[in-house]
């Protein structure tokens, strides 16, 4: 449903709010211990959101104690399923409820546009939540088939306590992804916002509260990367740390979980997805829209993002000439205003980032055949057009380095072969397209693409009932489906031998 409100509507609300940018420890909103703070800053306008809690290892060491004792004293994790169940589907309520303030944050946050947090982010965010509890009592555990005269049984344990470190460019949906397996399984959480975006995470915390959470069980800590993301990294009781965001800090969390308790890490990380238009493919305008169109969704903010656009050479004018006219159709506007087709990058140092990519396509022998420029439709803003690059070899930096902005390269190839060679040739492996109506190509170039998603003939199809995550330097582990419930939970096994002769 797109928001009934207008420009005017969303502006009036936006500056009625008041965010509270303090943390969430044991049930209670909280100041740093130290009393440091930063300022969140809208990439729409860049106005003042908030003053936000700068933590640090003390407050972590808050967060992490009041998870343990929530844990230890089975306040949560020992609860009846069906009990914990009715707690997260009330959280997936209030979440709806307060869906209006919580998209309206998302968007001042972030940049993204509002009908997009209310259309997109806000009932996928429900839906998360709503399915992990229905799942609660729904996962049996399983009786092995061994010796009559012995049993087995391989139960499901929670981990303990979880943290959860996420990005920005879905800041309620990625933390979601994790907080919501993790309490349905029964651990005690606390959760690391990317500090651009603090804002939401802040908010469901409140809410999960209200919805029956007992206090303790879900801790929100505030802060920098280095210094919030570092503690929870090499903190010896934290049993599980689960990360979304860039290839680098993935690394540095499997660091820090090999100097400290060897703590499960989990890793969904970055991406250059190679999206293939065949020849084979009859409707190679309809391919290059719905291709643009992905590529420039969430102003390229994606990990999904199909960046890296490798078209069979009979077929490349069609589809260059149809991404250059969707192109044309995003134009970067204020994200409150429910008509705007593209909105704000997160700040002003990624949109300088994203922009050097500019540079870099020059001086690599790249042709900018699309945007490549800044924009200021709302003064204070960090806008940046949507970009196509043509003439791209794949071994030039904007076909190897994630860019995570509205940027696009034009890769041409002379066959199926060379295609799925280019697509390989990255260190990730996250998402992946083909478009053609040859059945027996949709299946081979499908099985030879080495990444976690492949999408044949559509792009960022989407349900929970599927995992998430990528192959290779994308990661570890997958986010939703029932498969994301293995992240959260050990296995044990418990034998009982039997007494013989006893049942006669
Ligand atoms: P980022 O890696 O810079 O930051 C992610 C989180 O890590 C933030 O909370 C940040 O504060 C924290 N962090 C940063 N530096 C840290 C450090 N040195 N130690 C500990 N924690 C640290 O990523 P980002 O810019 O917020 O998000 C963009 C990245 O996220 C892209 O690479 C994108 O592909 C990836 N992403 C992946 C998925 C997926 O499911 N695979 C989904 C969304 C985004």
């Amino acid at each position: 449903m797109t928001a009934p409100f207008t420009l005017s509507d969303w502006t009036t609300k936006a500056a009625a709010l008041t965010p509270d940018g303090r943390g969430l420890i044991d049930g209670q909103r909280v100041d740093a211990l130290s009393g440091e703070v930063f300022a969140s800053h809208s990439p729409m306008d860049g106005r003042q959101l908030a003053q936000i809690a700068r933590m640090g290892d003390a407050d972590v060491e808050r967060a992490v104690q009041a998870a343990r004792r929530s844990f230890d004293s089975g306040v949560w994790a020992d609860r009846p399923p069906a009990e914990r169940k009715r707690v997260l589907q009330n959280f997936a309520l209030l979440i709806e409820q307060h869906g209006e303030e919580l998209s309206l944050l998302e968007t001042l946050d972030m940049g993204k546009m509002i009908s997009d947090s209310v259309d997109i982010d806000l009932p996928a965010v429900v839906d998360c939540v709503s399915w992990f509890a229905e799942s609660i009592d729904k996962v049996y555990d399983e009786v092995a088939p061994t010796a009559k005269d012995v049993v087995a049984l391989v139960t499901r344990e929670a981990l303990g306590v979880v943290a959860a470190v996420v990005p920005w460019n879905f800041p309620m949906l990625m933390a979601m992804w994790k907080v919501a397996p993790a309490l349905a399984t029964g651990n005690s959480v606390v959760l690391k916002p990317a500090e651009q975006s603090s804002l939401t995470a802040l908010r469901l915390a409140d809410l999960a509260l209200a919805a029956g959470l007992p206090p303790g069980v879900f801790n929100v800590v505030t802060g920098m990367g280095p210094e919030v993301g570092r503690a929870l990294g090499l903190h010896m009781d934290v049993d599980g740390l689960f990360f979304t965001g860039s290839t680098r800090v993935g690394r540095i969390f499997s660091e820090h979980a090999a100097q400290s308790n060897l703590k499960k890490v989990g890793l969904e990380l970055g991406g250059k997805s190679p999206n293939l238009i065949l020849s084979s493919c009859h409707d190679v305008a309809h391919a290059a829209r719905v291709s643009a169109e992905a590529a420039f969704f969430n102003q390229g903010e994606m990990c999904t993002c199909p960046s890296r656009l490798i078209v069979e050479r009979s077929v490349r004018d069609e589809v260059v000439e149809t991404l250059k006219a969707v192109a044309a159709e995003f134009i970067p506007g204020n994200p409150l205003d429910p008509n705007t087709t593209m909105g704000a990058l997160v700040d002003e140092t990624h949109a300088a980032r994203v922009m050097g990519f500019v540079d870099t396509a020059h001086q690599d022998g790249a042709r900018v055949i699309a945007g490549g420029e800044r924009k200021s439709p709302v003064a204070g803003g960090s806008y940046v057009a949507p970009t196509i690059f043509d003439d791209v070899t794949n071994d030039m930096r904007i076909a190897q380095e994630e860019i995570f902005g509205p940027m696009l390269s034009v890769i041409t190839v002379d066959d199926v072969s060379e295609a799925v060679r280019v697509a390989n040739d990255t260190v990730y492996g996250l998402a992946s397209a083909v478009w053609t109506d040859d059945l027996s190509v949709a299946h081979q170039v499908s099985k030879q693409i080495r990444a976690g998603l492949v999408y044949v003939n559509c792009y960022d199809c989407d349900d929970m009932t599927t995992p998430f995550g990528g192959f290779k330097q994308s990661g570890s582990g997958r986010d939703k489906s029932l498969h994301a419930l293995d992240k959260y939970t050990e296995l044990k096994t418990t034998w009982i031998q039997l007494s013989p002769g006893r049942a006669g």
